[in-house]
């Protein structure tokens, strides 16, 4: 009963660490910098501290009305998240 538990418990865990793989996977196929421009409030920081020019502020706005961080010269990036730990409202995430 007991060992039947264990098993599905496990079997349970590998399909959520699949999931999670794939999540990972995605994201890592995809750009290094990955902005989420609803939380950006325009401060341009991450801009001002990207050490190779790579984010530029948009001209749109979200709905918030703030221009938001674009990822541009994305093959400049370095993945050196400097942007992402400047950011005051975590709302970059940096992949290598
Ligand atoms: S990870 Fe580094 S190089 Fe890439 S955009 Fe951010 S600050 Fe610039
Ligand atoms: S530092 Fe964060 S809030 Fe400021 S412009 Fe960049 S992404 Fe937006």
């Amino acid at each position: 009963m007991m060992e039947g538990w264990i098993m599905k418990n496990q079997e349970i865990k590998n399909e959520k660490a699949k999931g999670q793989n794939q999540d990972v996977l995605e994201k890592i196929s995809g750009d290094k910098v990955v902005i989420d421009k609803e939380y950006c409030k325009g401060c341009a920081l991450c801009v001002a501290y990207c050490p190779h020019g790579v984010l530029e502020m948009s001209e749109d706005i979200n709905s918030s009305g703030y221009h938001y961080s674009v990822f541009k010269n994305k093959e400049k990036c370095t993945s050196c998240t400097y942007c992402a730990i400047v950011c005051p409202d975590a709302c970059i995430e940096v992949y290598k």
